[in-house]
């Protein structure tokens, strides 16, 4: 189906044995598709137009010939506002959330995991830290379900997918979480450090970075002083 007139070019006029042809270009949006995207216009998830545009000939500011394709643009259902195509490479908000909410769960597990043991203080932490990035929609028989199944063979990738999608200080307050979980029991296993590592360096974190993230925290006293 035809969408509205988009950027219409200017026409001509020409006459020929006292008859006037006025005549020209514009182009015209056709919707070929849609879905949900990431609207920067709005900063939130909203349904797209895929649109395509096709410039077409004109006689009397009607249009009459279809010529070619010039490419396809996404619009906004919401506020209307076009885009390029690649604004679809953008996840959307719940994208990002569903792959920050794996990360976690894998970076819970694997600190759990790492030390043979269970306690209720790890529980309890772990629980907090999945309420503060998830409002609280990740209960313990969802915890204990993925201490016992979870595979968190592939761990560095989904970490780097969330953290894609995180700035600096959300890249942050996920090393900050992993530290106050290996804590949790008061201890710091190096089996822990290593998962921490990993963590900060699949988000694409310097190790000067996870470093003095993990400084910051030891000077908290969550960590015994490390000279290494
Ligand atoms: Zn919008």
């Amino acid at each position: 189906m035809e969408g509205r007139s988009r950027r219409g070019r200017g026409s001509s006029t020409t006459s020929r044995s006292a008859v006037i042809f006025i005549w020209g270009w514009r182009t015209r949006g056709s919707h070929i598709g849609d879905g949900e995207f990431y609207c920067p216009n709005e900063g939130g998830d909203r349904r797209y137009r895929l649109m395509q545009a096709r410039r077409w000939f004109t006689l009397f500011w009607i249009p009459v010939l279809p010529l070619k394709v010039l490419g396809e643009y996404v619009e906004c259902t919401s506020c209307d506002e076009p885009f390029e195509r690649k604004v679809l490479d953008l996840p959307t908000t719940s994208q990002m959330a569903d792959a920050l909410r794996t990360a976690l769960r894998y970076l819970v597990v694997a600190i759990i995991r790492s030390d043979e043991k269970v306690t209720n203080a790890e529980r309890r932490v772990a629980l907090d830290v999945m309420g503060r990035f998830h409002h609280g929609d990740y209960a313990l028989i969802d915890l204990e379900r993925d201490i016992a199944e979870l595979e968190v063979d592939g761990i560095d990738e989904v970490v780097a997918r969330a953290g894609a999608t995180l700035s600096a200080s959300g890249q942050e307050r996920v090393v900050r979480a992993c530290v106050e979980l290996a804590t949790a029991d008061d201890e710091i296993s190096d089996a822990d450090l290593d998962i921490i590592a990993t963590a900060g360096r699949s988000m694409g974190m310097t190790p000067a970075h996870i470093k003095g993230v993990l400084d910051e925290e030891t000077s908290r006293g969550w960590l015994p002083p490390r000279t290494t």
